[in-house]
């Protein structure tokens, strides 16, 4: 297979040229990661790719971190540009887009660039002018590629082995924090190389959509929202499953069954050319058309891959038209504060042929016995 990071290099010169931006900087960042397959630890001495909209790229970095920049980049064509522990590696930078021409002018700056080294750069270059490097990178990194339709696909079906096991994990008397502890192990188990979230809101803390985990213990007839993700091969799972432990309310199983209609709909939304926000729509009317519109209070989902929020989001204003290989979460809730909160995620991924789920786990409420 050819490396992708040659192409991926050449589409991002090609977007910042048809923008007139005279070049890309990159921090360690996910954005770091798409370009070069390398993951560089953030550190405090600058590392930076310097990406110019034409000529040579160049990566910066300290000195220690050379020999491992060099062996992943050695097949790239890549320079490395190592300075020593009293150099201004800033100067380096700048002699580098000095040297594409491109020290004035527009430039991107990545997303997640330590303010302290954006501040830095701005200072050594005051007539530049200044853009998010995630307007250059989103557009380009949304339509994933086979091999990250295979790892998208790879991570949910691991998610999906942790989801099967909330029957054991999940238990009258247990306390989030120990479900939690429980997930996070099973989730490196099967086969992430590491937890990025676990979520588990038991009773009235399913209400709050991001609760993290405490000392709460789960009562009988509680409803309980998990919401767990991780990294496999770089990319993320995330998956959400509501299930009730002992006698489920009539409210709630009622409630439930609308939000999993809901949830069906916006899967069934997706396909090329709707927008973004007409998956939200289809989503949405049928929750709002029970009432409880205020109470579904985020939008329905966001972009997936190297990260776990990613383009395109899912939500209200979006009229971007969905493109085969966007993949993106779809996860309504409805969240009663005090009382319970439920939530049904899958990563679903659109094809020529409408969406195809990643996750596959049952939706039906499941009721453990207590
Ligand atoms: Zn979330
Ligand atoms: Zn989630
Ligand atoms: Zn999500």
């Amino acid at each position: 297979m050819p490396d992708p990071r040659h192409e991926r290099i050449e589409r991002t010169q090609a977007a910042l040229a048809a923008a007139g931006t005279g070049a890309l900087l990159l921090g360690p960042s996910s954005d770091l990661r798409w370009l070069l397959g390398y993951d560089p630890p953030p550190l405090e001495r600058l590392t930076m790719l310097v990406v110019p909209a034409a000529g040579d790229v160049h990566l910066v970095v300290p000195v220690l971190e050379a020999p491992l920049a060099e062996e992943h980049l050695s097949d790239l064509g890549i320079k490395v540009l190592a300075w020593h522990e009293t150099e201004d590696p800033v100067a380096l930078v700048g002699a580098s887009l000095a040297a594409a021409g491109a020290a004035g002018g527009e430039l991107a700056v990545g997303d997640q660039l330590w303010a302290s080294f954006l501040l830095r750069l701005q200072a050594a270059l005051p007539a530049a002018a200044w853009r998010p490097g995630g307007t250059v990178t989103g557009p380009l990194r949304r339509r994933k590629d086979a091999a990250e339709l295979d790892a998208l696909t790879r991570a949910g079906a691991a998610i999906d082995t942790v989801i099967e096991q909330l029957g054991d994990l999940v238990a009258v008397g247990r306390s989030e924090l120990e479900v939690a502890a429980d997930l996070d192990r099973a989730i490196r188990a099967a086969g992430h190389e590491r937890t990025n979230f676990t979520i588990v809101g038991s009773g009235p803390n399913g209400a709050s959509p991001h609760h993290i985990a405490g000392p709460r213990r789960i009562q009988p007839g509680d409803a309980v929202v998990v919401d767990i993700g991780g990294r496999l091969d770089g990319y993320c799972s995330d998956t959400s499953r509501t299930v009730v432990v002992g006698e489920p309310d009539p409210a709630f199983v009622a409630m439930y069954e609308l939000l999993k209609a809901a949830q069906e709909a916006g899967c069934q939304a997706v396909r090329p050319g709707v927008t973004a926000a007409s998956v939200d729509a289809a989503c949405r009317e049928p929750i709002t058309a029970a009432g409880y519109g205020e109470r579904f209070l985020h939008r329905t989902g966001h972009g997936i891959g190297l990260d776990e929020h990613e383009d395109p989001y899912i939500v209200a204003g979006n009229e971007q038209p969905l493109e085969p290989g966007m993949a993106f979460s779809v996860e309504p809730g409805i969240y009663l504060a005090g009382r319970w909160g439920a939530r049904i995620e899958d990563i679903v991924v659109c094809t020529e042929d409408g969406g195809r789920r990643l996750n596959s786990t049952g939706r039906d409420l499941v009721v453990i016995a207590p």
